[in-house]
């Protein structure tokens, strides 16, 4: 490919709107063009290293015996409501009419589509396993698409759904496609960790999200150096050591005026944060519920409704925390006749907690010298896992400390278990006639989104520093002198070499000046650069170089053994 002949528009200056490194690269290499908020245009540079992503992912998912297939992006209302997601998704789910009037969802996933499928196809037990992917355009109606690819309004994703005989069964299923998304982002030249995530109702260590680490990442991760336990922040499980806390006297009333927060409090008593029991009420599928954690620590939402079993978690509105307590928000807490009738779940670091601060349950009190076993009506199994984890806390598997890092979320395998089956009455006969319901996984890989997070994790000042298996071309010639037609033979024999080996090679042949394409060169990130000019051949050859190591001094190789050479360090990048 010639230089010349590429739709390309690299910029020196970053996007506006741009906040992470990734971002900026993404545009200013002119690998996407922006239209509006949340879509791009690929330009050709950016379609070509799309294309090897999803090669990647399609060559990992065949070889993992899935079947590619590809489901509509537009999907009648009638299966989303099947499904419940048509209400459940809210407005992120892109809804749209034809000029029928007939209801429609742009997919963002496609379960519904699928399950139906499998529901008409699959009768018996003989047709399982059975795991289908494609690789399609999705849409999501996201409030604010930022972050170039990682937030935006359509991206490619590689969607893949199993459908088994058994849970057990599922578990195989749902290995294969853990291990062939090892093998991809391997193959991408990315460093992503398997992380646990939450299982919802299903329960087990069946759900995993694949990170990549980078700091500009939206999602925060668990990482235990010890063992190499990782788990998302809604999952990420943590010891505690037992208490010792020594007795403390009866507690009595401080009047707070105007402190609602604990920081407020904690600044009006001289008292750390730690040393107060936050107390907030929930409603609990419609039922007052008090939880109370550490005064320096986050309630873990999704903890909280697995250990009361309910389906619908939510803060209670004034009137009811109010009704129950007898006090607003602000000056709420475990003890005293107020709580009588609602039940009340603690931190497990609390249990045995003495000499605590609460609220009063009345307005502009608190209560010092709590002790939560004396004075509230806390039992041994009101206590569970209820916070968000924190830098510093104990790995629940090793004893080791944890720290909490950031990452990009590039991919995600979970079990389904039957819960799209049952809403479409996906059955099957077994071999004893028996009608059973399929049990199905689903595993998604955000195909744009690893490309970007390619980008974050690999780049620096200068700019993108491709992988060989994904660089947009692998080999950039930059042909400083292409009016010598003698110079010009030695780049294009060059090119032709190479591409026969099955290398990418782009040609930059403008009249520009060496510096020029230099910076372009660095800029877009080729993985190696040559350089063929009069001078260097006067010297004895072509200058070669991988873009990875920019400290490294070019390297002078005679243009016959420049091939070889080339080959050997795309093989090390
Ligand atoms: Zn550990």
């Amino acid at each position: 490919m010639k230089w010349t002949k590429l739709m390309i528009q690299t910029l020196r200056e970053d996007p506006g709107d741009a906040e992470i490194d990734s971002h900026k690269l993404l545009v200013r290499a002119s690998l996407v063009k922006k239209i509006s908020g949340g879509l791009y245009t690929y330009l050709p540079l950016g379609m070509r290293t799309l294309n090897k992503v999803a090669a990647i992912v399609r060559e990992e998912m065949d070889r993992a015996g899935a079947q590619e297939i590809v489901m509509p992006i537009l999907q009648p209302a009638e299966l989303w409501k099947t499904s419940g997601r048509w209400e459940t998704m809210g407005p992120g789910l892109f809804h749209l009419k034809d000029r029928g009037a007939h209801e429609y969802a742009l997919s963002p996933t496609a379960e519904e589509v699928v399950t139906d499928l499998a529901k008409n196809i699959v009768s018996s037990y003989r047709q399982l396993p059975a795991t289908l992917y494609q690789i399609q355009w999705k849409f999501r109606d996201e409030i604010r698409p930022r972050f170039g690819l990682m937030r935006s309004k359509e991206f490619l994703m590689k969607d893949a759904y199993s459908f088994d005989v058994s849970l057990d069964a599922a578990d195989a299923s749902y290995m294969a496609m853990f291990n062939a998304y090892k093998r991809i982002f391997a193959r991408c030249g990315l460093k992503a960790y398997p992380v646990e995530a939450d299982t919802g109702d299903i329960g087990g260590k069946f759900s995993h999200e694949f990170h990549v680490l980078a700091d500009s990442g939206e999602d925060g991760i668990a990482f235990c150096d010890g063992c190499g336990y990782a788990a998302n922040l809604e999952k990420a499980e943590r010891s505690v050591s037992k208490r010792d806390d020594a007795p403390c006297p009866d507690f009595e009333e401080v009047h707070t005026p105007g402190a609602k927060t604990i920081d407020q409090v904690s600044a009006f008593m001289g008292v750390p944060g730690s040393a107060f029991v936050k107390s907030l009420v929930y409603s609990a599928d419609g039922t007052p519920v008090m939880v109370c954690v550490p005064g320096d620590r986050d309630v873990n939402d999704v903890k909280l409704r697995h250990f009361l079993g309910v389906r619908k978690l939510e803060l209670a509105d004034y009137e009811t925390v109010l009704q129950a307590t007898g006090a607003n928000a602000g000056s709420v807490g475990p003890v005293r006749p107020a709580c009588t009738a609602m039940r009340i779940v603690a931190d497990q670091s609390l249990a045995g907690a003495r000499g605590c601060i609460t609220g009063a349950n009345r307005d502009d009190y608190h209560l010092k010298n709590v002790d939560l076993a004396r004075d509230t009506r806390l039992a041994d199994a009101d206590f569970a896992d209820l916070v968000v984890a924190q830098t510093g806390d104990i790995c629940p598997h090793c004893g080791k400390t944890m720290a909490i890092r950031r990452g990009i979320e590039v991919g995600h395998v979970f079990k389904l278990g039957t819960k799209y089956a049952d809403a479409f009455n996906a059955v099957f006969k077994t071999d004893d006639l028996q009608e059973k319901t399929m049990v199905m996984g689903c595993y998604g890989i955000g195909i744009s989104r690893t490309l970007q997070a390619v980008i974050e994790q690999s780049h620096d000042k200068d700019g993108i520093i491709w992988p060989s298996a994904v660089a947009p071309y692998q080999v950039v010639i930059d042909l400083l002198d292409p009016a010598d037609e003698s110079v010009a033979n030695v780049a294009a024999e060059l090119e032709a070499q190479l591409e026969e080996k099955g290398v990418d090679v782009i040609v930059d042949d403008r009249e520009e000046r060496p510096g020029v394409k230099f910076k372009d060169a660095d800029l877009i990130g080729f993985t190696v650069r040559v350089v063929v000019g009069a001078k260097g051949l006067a010297k004895g050859g072509v200058e070669i170089k991988a873009r990875k190591d920019p400290k490294e001094a070019m390297k002078i190789v005679p243009p016959a053994e420049a091939p070889a050479a080339i080959l050997e360090l795309l093989a090390s990048c």
